[in-house]
């Protein structure tokens, strides 16, 4: 079968950059979700066929024409200790080249053993493959980059953990799968040039806008920390925690990458976290931009010999480009923070006014989405938070900010209803599909919720369950990475 437009430039790397390997047919495949949508984007055009057909190949029983299968080597500081890695579990089919020219990988995720599993079994199970394609769709439309979700296919076998799993297949569409770490796994190995090649095939790929300087290392560096800068805020906007943010789970080009335990945030607290395994909160919503700048600390210790010959020198320009992420990440999360209040301009009060916001959100543990979506619709809740006096201040001076702009609040909440979502994939809804289809097959709560989430900004009737906060959010709420 074909319907992609493969290339496998990544295979023009030197060969210790990656292994071929081949998915491992399963049982009995079956096609839990197709996203026609996202495969019309792509312009994937497989001939007629039947849907056995598709899930075969997208359990990799059956090959692509086009593609030839690798898994990649990296590197990562996980929780801090750095190992020896690579797609352990997951599978390059090939790079598709839409008809427009734009290059995505097409990836499958637990398709079985691969030279790098170490002691994993390869296999994915189906909750953990149903919360990717939830949460990924899900920030699609809320418009922060990532790596999108095309599949999900059953396999008909179990996945062994503590205890026993359905086993299924993501299909995964990425602008690339080059990690942070796969720069530290360039650096570790040190052989056939391979930094700095792996370095220009990243520049060429995914910064051509630095291919021609002199500095070009050094702008690389600059324009991977400001993309990053830039993500971070992003998430921190709509109250998304990655839950494992390891430099193997950064991905170079910006977008978010490998949803295990990742979870949105109900009540606004910094320290929220959910991942099992995060037993000290390094990677809490409030954590996440220090991470994110220790991560690129680490990337940008792997370019150190292409950033120049004198070591001295290079560690310069390294601290100085790393230096400038908190002040970047302050500019990209007040202009969102002044979105978020329909603010048009700037003013030295803006940090301040935010900052007072969240702390009452705080201290009355007000859930961040419908606080922000109920200042831009007008509406009321039954917060506390709206009826302490502290907050009825905050609110005479954000119009009276709104006012010095020549806003009124009317038309600021038009502005901020395309900006504050009403819909986020909510860990009770996310729940909700899940358990449907782990326990009986039932897709129909996950068909209805990746609908909903489509339209984030939309106040329909038939979305007004998936708009609502949960009626008491579970302090113990757990996630899990699902390996
Ligand atoms: P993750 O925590 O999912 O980002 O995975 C970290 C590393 O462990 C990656 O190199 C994965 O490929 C690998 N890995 C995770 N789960 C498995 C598994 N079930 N079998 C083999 N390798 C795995
Ligand atoms: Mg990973």
């Amino acid at each position: 079968m074909n319907g992609w437009n493969f290339q496998n430039s990544y295979s023009s790397l030197p060969a210790h950059f990656y292994q071929r390997a081949l998915p491992t047919p399963v049982r009995d495949p079956r096609m839990v979700f197709f996203n026609a949508s996202l495969a019309d984007a792509l312009g994937f055009s497989p001939e007629p066929s039947s849907p056995a057909i598709l899930a075969s190949h997208f359990a990799g029983n059956s090959i692509f024409n086009g593609s030839e299968p690798i898994a990649q080597a990296y590197a990562g500081h996980q929780f801090a200790h750095f190992t020896m890695l690579g797609d352990g579990r997951a599978i390059l089919l090939g790079e598709h080249l839409t008809p427009s020219g734009e290059r995505f990988d097409v990836q499958l995720k637990g398709s079985g053993p691969t030279p790098y599993s170490r002691r994993g079994d390869g296999r994915a199970a189906l909750g953990p493959m149903i919360r990717e394609l939830i949460i990924s769709e899900g920030m699609h439309a809320l418009g922060i980059p990532t790596t999108r979700s095309l599949a999900v296919v059953s396999t008909g076998e179990p996945v062994y953990r503590d205890h026993s799993l359905q086993g299924a297949i993501l299909t995964r569409i990425a602008r690339s799968h080059i990690r942070v770490g796969t720069f530290q796994f360039a650096a570790a190995t040190q052989r056939d040039d391979g930094l700095k090649k792996l370095a220009d095939y990243t520049i060429d790929r995914h910064y051509p806008e630095c291919i021609s300087a002199t500095t070009r290392y050094r702008d690389f560096l600059n324009a991977v920390i400001d993309r990053q800068a830039k993500l971070v805020s992003q998430w921190m906007m709509v109250g998304f925690i990655h839950g494992v943010m390891n430099t193997d789970n950064m991905s170079i080009c910006g977008e978010t990458i490998d949803y295990g335990p990742c979870a949105f945030m109900d009540q606004y607290h910094p320290d929220t976290v959910f991942s099992s395994i995060d037993h000290h909160g390094r990677y809490a919503y409030g954590n996440q931009p220090v991470i994110a700048q220790w991560n690129l600390a680490r990337f940008s210790e792997t370019l150190l010999p292409l950033l120049s010959e004198d070591r001295g020198a290079a560690l310069t320009i390294a601290k100085e480009a790393i230096d400038r992420f908190p002040a970047s990440f302050l500019g990209y999360w007040l202009q969102g923070m002044r979105s978020k209040l329909g603010l048009e301009t700037e003013n030295p009060g803006d940090l301040d006014l935010s900052n007072r916001l969240l702390s009452l959100m705080l201290k009355h543990e007000a859930d961040y989405t419908y606080t922000f979506r109920t200042l831009s619709n007008g509406g009321s809740t039954d917060s506390p938070l709206f009826t302490d006096a502290e907050f009825i201040k905050w609110k005479q001076d954000w119009n009276q900010r709104l006012a010095e702009e020549g806003s009124t609040l009317e038309s600021a909440q038009v502005r901020m209803l395309s900006l504050n979502p009403a819909v986020i994939p909510r860990n009770h809804l996310v729940e909700e599909a899940l358990l449907a289809a782990n326990e009986s097959g039932n897709l129909s709560a996950l068909e209805k919720l990746l609908e909903a989430l489509k339209n984030p900004y939309a106040e329909t009737e038939v979305n007004v369950r998936y708009r609502e906060p949960p009626t008491r959010t579970d302090p113990d709420y757990r996630t899990f990475c699902g390996t």
